[in-house]
Parts: C-alpha cells; structure tokens; sequence
C-alpha cells in the first residue's frame, strides 16, 4: 500500500494537515487530535485543490481519499519509505537545550556550499519529523532534521524514521523531567540516538567537553569536536577561535559557543571549506526568540522567550550576569513540564538570581510566585505584571526576558516598550 501511495505522493506538490494552508495538488493527511477530526476537512481538502486524502473515515470512500486504520501511521511510514530513497547524508540531531539554534547554525554553515534543507521552525516530533523528512526531495546535497522528545523510545522511533548518516546530542540537561523520569532518564531517552548510530554503523559527533557524551558514544563510530577551541570574547556576542580561526558570532551567550563548534565540525566533515564555515556561522543571527539580542533606546533586552527550563535558565542568568551593564534585570516565567521536581526547581532559579549581582529580579507565573525570597518580586500571572511593569526602570538596563512556551513573555516588547 504504500509503494501506491508513494506514487502518488511523488506526483503531488507536498504534503498538507491543515485546510487553512493547503496548496493546489497536495497530498492531505486526515490527522486527528484530541479536540480534532482531520476526516471533517478532508472533503474540503479535496474542493481547495488537493489532489489526494489520506483518511480514517470509511464513509468516504471514493476515489479521492484512501482509507487506512492509521493516518499518523501512514503518514509516518510514507516518510520512513521515502527516506530510504533519498541519496544524501542527513544529520539528525537531539537534545535538551539548543537543538534548533545548533540546527540552524548547521544550516546556515552548509548552505554555504549545498543545496540543504532542514527542519522548519520547530517541527521536531511525531509528526514534524515525517513530514521534514517528506519535504526533501533528491536535488538537495544534505539534510538537518531536529529531533525533540519527552519521553523514553521517542527518540528511538523518530531515528527509525529519519534514519541519520551523522547524529549529535548537543546536551544533557533538565528539561522535560516529567514525562523522562528525572535527569537519568533524560540520559538514557537522549542516547537512543548513539544506540541507532551504533547499531547501524553510522556516525556521532561528539563534543569532547562532555564525558557524558564520550562515555555513552561507546562502541559508536566517533568523531570528537575539535581540540584547539578557545572562547576570546563573551559579551554582548561570543567570540571565538576553532583551529585557530578567529570567529565573531551574532550570538549571545557562552553556551551558543558549544552549539557552533558542533556547527563548524559538521561543516569540516563534510567538507565544506574553513573560510565558508566561519561565513556561515559568523552570519547566522538569531530571529526567532531564542538568546536574541535587541536594542531599544538605552535597553538592552536579551529575548529568550522561547523555552525554558532549569538548565536553559541557569546559563541564561549567568550570561546576563556577564553582560557589562549598569543595571541588569532578570524577568523570568514559569518553566513547564518539570512535574514533582517544580517546586525546588524554581526556587533555586531563584535564589540563584536572588543572591547574584542581578539587580532586580522579577518573577511570573503561578509556579515562581509560590517562591518567598527577600527583594524578588512575584506576579502569579502575566497580567498582574503588566498592572506594574511601567515601575522598571528600563533605562541603561540590560534585561533578560526568559520563561517557558506557555508563558510568551515575548509580549512584553510590545508591551513594555512599544506602547507609548
Ligand atoms: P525545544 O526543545 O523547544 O525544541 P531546543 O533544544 O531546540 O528547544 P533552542 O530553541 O535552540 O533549543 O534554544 C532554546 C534556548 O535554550 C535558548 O534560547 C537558550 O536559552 C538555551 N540554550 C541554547 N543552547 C544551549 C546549550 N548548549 N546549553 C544550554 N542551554 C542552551
Ligand atoms: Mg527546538
């Protein structure tokens, strides 16, 4: 059945899950959520242009769907299917902090001297892998694909899937601590990716400042992150050298200097030439709420809105306590998905902020405002802080704005800065 439905698929102009951005002669997934039936779309698929449904409903059957058990299924098979097919190395990358910064690096490392495609946005899991993989086709000379998991054999079924020549953990760390069972489980549901390149002879890249990483890559095909790296520069953007080559980065943070080096080891391994590689790294600049850098009037605001979680946090403080400033503020959301480890979680992000030189400390969301520290300042939700937040004194001030998903504090450049 799916040779069939590769046919088609190869005829088809992609692959749509949503009628909102269907395009003439896709190929449209039925998918279904708790509160979705993708069935109820599919007629209307067809009426704006698709040239074929995959669906779960047996009333339509006609010729212009093709009924299965699964749609997930298929559409997960389907991309395992075509995978096989594709003739170019792809990389695949996991791990809990920094995946789509290291993908994008990646990326824009190699279309330096590739054709390349990559994951878009975030699209990291059950679905996005798939249908990542199902938006490559043979003309491209190397693929990214971004792998995000929460729980244990994710990762082990998403490397099925895309079936990477190179994998790379970027790192080990407390984000998803709920569904992983605390930082061991993180560990090991990490690992399943050196257990799909071990067991299939392919290739990890491997950051030699990690033992974690060294010790359970064993038996894998490795290659190490260069030896002759050091950090020259740390604010506001990193600069570094990598085999004695000078590079200034557009990013913030001492932890995006990992990130590049493991953007730069690809780039050596396949071949790309040392003055492209610094090109591709040194022009890559965040735009996407993860460690951006904006300025406005006499503010400097480090926007790291994106996620959160306790690792991503800790080096974000100490980035904005690096940061050369006259004042420095740390306004920090609720962080998300820690389940019986919440509450210490939160109080030592804390405290660690309460006893640092950051001079103000603002706290949000009903985990942080449980926190009782001297001098911090707590708001249940987003909205009693706005009430207030005219009360910061923004000006030379360097602000980090930091919290999970769920708590967009990216609003708040709007909100405190564009208003009047
Ligand atoms: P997600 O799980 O949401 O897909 P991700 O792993 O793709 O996250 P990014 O979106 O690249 O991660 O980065 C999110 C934030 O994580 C950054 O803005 C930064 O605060 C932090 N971060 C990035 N790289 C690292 C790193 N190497 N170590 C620790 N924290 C990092
Ligand atoms: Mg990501």
């Amino acid at each position: 059945m799916i040779e069939e439905l590769y046919k088609i698929f190869l005829e088809s102009t992609g692959i749509s899950t949503d009628t909102r951005t269907i395009e003439e002669g896709n190929l449209f997934f039925a998918l279904s959520g708790e509160n979705f039936d993708g069935n109820t779309y599919a007629t209307k698929a067809i009426e704006l242009g698709a040239k074929h449904g995959i669906v779960s409903d047996r009333t339509l059957d006609d010729s212009s769907f093709t009924v299965v058990d699964d749609v997930l299924k298929t559409l997960q098979d389907l991309a395992r299917h075509h995978r096989q097919q594709l003739k170019f190395p792809i990389i695949g990358l996991t791990g809990s902090n920094g995946k789509t910064t290291t993908k994008e690096l990646i990326l824009s490392v190699l279309k330096q001297e590739f054709k390349v495609k990559g994951t878009e946005g975030n699209l990291n899991n059950h679905i996005g892998v798939p249908l990542t993989l199902l938006s490559f086709s043979n003309n491209l000379q190397a693929g990214v694909v971004e792998m995000g998991a929460n729980h244990q054999k994710e990762i082990s079924f998403l490397c099925d899937i895309a079936q990477p020549d190179y994998g790379l953990i970027t790192n080990y760390g407390k984000a998803h601590l709920e569904g992983f069972g605390g930082i061991e489980g993180v560990k090991k549901g990490k690992s399943e990716l050196y257990d799909y390149l071990r067991k299939e002879s392919k290739t990890a890249i491997i950051g030699r400042w990690d033992p974690e990483q060294i010790g359970r890559s064993t038996g894998v095909n490795s290659i190490l992150t260069p030896e002759n790296t050091s950090l020259y520069k740390t604010e506001p953007f990193i600069q570094f050298t990598i085999d004695n080559q000078l590079i200034k980065s557009q990013l913030t943070g001492t932890y995006n200097y990992k990130n590049a080096i493991f953007a730069y080891t690809i780039g050596k391994e396949l071949g790309v030439s040392l003055e492209k590689i610094v090109r591709g790294i040194e022009s890559y600049q965040p735009s996407n709420n993860r460690s951006q850098v904006i300025k406005i009037d006499n503010t400097k605001i480090i926007l790291d809105a994106y996620n959160a979680n306790p690792s991503s946090m800790m080096v974000a403080l100490d980035n904005l306590i690096n940061q050369k400033a006259d004042r420095r503020i740390a306004i920090l959301g609720d962080m998300f998905e820690l389940g019986k480890y919440s509450e210490v979680e939160h109080n030592k992000i804390a405290q660690y902020a309460a006893d640092s030189t950051i001079d103000e400390v603002i706290l949000i969301g009903s985990n942080f405002s449980k926190v009782s520290i001297e001098n911090i300042h707590t708001f249940t939700d987003y909205h009693e802080f706005i009430q207030s937040a005219h009360l910061i004194e923004t000006n030379q001030s360097t602000i980090l704005i930091k919290g999970s998903r769920g708590m967009a504090l990216e609003r708040l450049i709007e909100d405190l800065f564009k208003k009047n």
